[in-house]
């Protein structure tokens, strides 16, 4: 028959407690107690020798009915920073835990039939530093079933309490974040079902709390279309292994509210490898969708406004064209009966001149000097209409010896007025002779025109930009009023009387024409009595790679 405290312990220790009770019994395991098991108080002194206390797994204490230590194992004496049994033994049991906790094992032991699990208790070292312990007891009883003592097996909870506590910690953190993250996150079990969601799943699934969702499906919550596609999804990706990401879904509430969200689901696994659900993370990106069709019926509105225009556009360079050429033909044709006027007035005032009288001969003068100027109009309309015209390639141009040459062309008008022009650093471009000769001729000859400065001095210079030239050509002439300045460039637009100053107001139409024709602009800035500066700009493509050259 066992003994009762073998019962006991066995109860408290389980089964290894038990085999090493039972090897206790034999004589020579006996010789061989540990010293550890002091035999202090007699009557339960017999039983307490058959526990080889060192043999279990963990601390373990044996008190007398009125709680003084009786023994205790080795792990005992090291959990309670003791240095020798005698530090221990025949102590109160209440040095090591408050009488308040002993009372309540002791309690428990009542209740339960002399025996109790896993009662949290604080217990202090010898030192007096508190520590949480797990503890369970067991009583023992002589044959007759007298309470003689009080077996403790006790559990260091330190590390416990801390795991514990740093779980809940976690979970803690892990809870806020799934709260304060804007996006809505589930987990699934392996049939789809919830087994957790964050605040903003719920709200968006109109729940009070996200504890509501815990196992219902989607199908409880969205239209039956948008449920059997999501099942259909999570049991392919827990099928397969092969997460869905950013996939776009639109989303049908039961009561027909659509929204926009970009779906992630990504399948867990247990410590096998083994599918056990999925997480789900789904943005909502209704807005953006909204704002994405918006865009797109902006974007199509415009493609119809631009096609419209570029139709506009062709219809303008269509006419535009038209226009030009009845301009080329009219100015062209217009030419031959006028040289025929002009000769036949040249031969009336060769044999007929000194036939008429004052008056007639002044007549005929005058209708001579109008066919002159006809004719400078004509021209004029006729280099206009050609700029437009596209029969002339690009070649090498050094503006710094078409400089050159265009100063030798104006050589009598700067002679005649002591005139300057002053040449900066040109660049050298490949674009057509022809027009920039006539841009820059037609500048610097009004420069020089309309000046009345005792020195006249028009100064060309060459400015760049990554992208453009910007050439300026500035005179100390008679300037320009600033209200004038919007309508320079309008064909035959004239701002000085042609008594003083010759012209038929189309140089500057021309020179318009002619920059923008290469894609550039031109402007004028003036002070009335000052002088004015023409500036225009001719894009890079024209340029040589930076190649600007000087000519001193
Ligand atoms: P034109 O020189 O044949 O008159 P433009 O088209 O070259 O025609 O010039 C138009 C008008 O602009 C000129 O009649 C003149 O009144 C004014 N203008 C042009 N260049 C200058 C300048 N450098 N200084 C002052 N006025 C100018």
């Amino acid at each position: 028959m066992l003994s009762p405290l073998k019962i006991i312990l066995g109860l408290v220790l389980g089964p290894i407690a038990k085999t090493r009770l039972s090897r206790s019994h034999n004589a020579q395991a006996r010789d061989s107690l540990s010293e550890s098991i002091v035999l202090s108080l007699s009557p339960i002194n017999e039983k307490i020798i058959e526990a080889d206390l060192n043999l279990y797994p963990d601390a373990t204490v044996i008190a007398d009915m009125s709680g003084n230590i009786l023994g205790c194992n080795k792990l005992c004496l090291h959990l309670f920073k003791c240095k020798s049994m005698d530090d221990i033994l025949g102590r109160p049991i209440t040095n090591f835990m408050s009488e308040s906790e002993y009372s309540k094992i002791i309690k428990f032991l009542e209740e339960k039939d002399g025996e109790v699990r896993g009662v949290e208790v604080l217990l202090s070292d010898i030192s007096g530093h508190k520590f949480p312990a797990e503890i369970s007891a067991g009583l023992i009883r002589d044959s007759e079933g007298e309470s003689l003592g009080i077996i403790l097996v006790v559990r260091d909870a330190t590390e416990r309490k801390r795991l514990i506590e740093s779980l809940i910690q976690e979970k803690k953190m892990f809870d806020v974040l799934m709260d304060s993250i804007p996006d809505a996150i589930y987990f699934k079990d392996a049939n789809s079902r919830f087994i957790k969601i964050n605040r903003p799943k719920a709200l968006r699934m109109g729940l009070k709390s996200p504890d509501e969702a815990v196992g219902k499906t989607d199908f409880d919550f969205y239209h039956e279309d948008f449920a059997r596609e999501a099942y259909e999804d999570e049991q392919r990706i827990m099928r397969t292994g092969e997460p869905l990401i950013g996939k776009v879904e639109e989303v049908k509430s039961r009561d027909g509210r659509v929204r926009w969200v970009s779906a992630t689901k990504i399948p867990i696994m247990d410590e096998n490898g083994r599918v056990v659900g999925l997480v789900g993370i789904s943005r909502d990106i209704t807005d953006l969708k909204l704002m994405e069709k918006k865009l797109e019926h902006a974007y199509m509105e415009l493609k119809e406004r631009v096609e419209e225009l570029q139709r506009i556009q062709r219809e303008l360079e269509r006419s535009n064209r038209e226009l030009e050429n009845y301009t080329y033909v009219v100015s062209h044709d217009l030419k031959a009966p006028l040289r025929a006027i002009r000769s036949f007035i040249s031969f009336l005032l060769e044999d007929y001149g000194d036939k008429l009288e004052g008056e007639g001969l002044e007549y005929l003068k005058r209708i001579d000097a109008a066919a002159a100027r006809m004719n400078e109009f004509i021209e004029d309309l006729l280099l206009l209409s050609r700029v437009g015209r596209k029969f002339m390639e690009v070649e090498r141009v050094d503006l710094n010896e078409l400089l050159d040459e265009i100063i030798q062309d104006l050589k009598p008008i700067i002679e005649s007025k002591r005139a300057r022009v002053i040449v900066g650093k040109l660049p050298v471009l490949y674009i057509q002779r022809v027009w920039i000769k006539q841009l820059f001729m037609n500048l610097i000859d009004n420069g020089l025109k309309f000046n009345k400065s005792e020195v006249p001095t028009v100064e060309v210079s060459c400015e760049e930009t990554p992208s453009e030239y910007i050439f300026r050509v500035r005179d100390n002439g008679i300037g320009i009023r600033e209200e004038h300045l919007g309508r320079l460039f309008n064909l035959f637009e004239r701002l000085h009387s042609g008594e003083e100053y010759e012209g038929t107001g189309a140089g500057l139409a021309i020179c318009k024409k002619i920059v923008e024709g290469w894609g550039g602009r031109i402007w004028a800035e003036s002070v009335l009595g000052k002088g004015s500066t023409f500036s225009f700009t001719i894009p890079k493509k024209y340029g040589s790679m930076g190649d600007v050259k000087g000519n001193g």
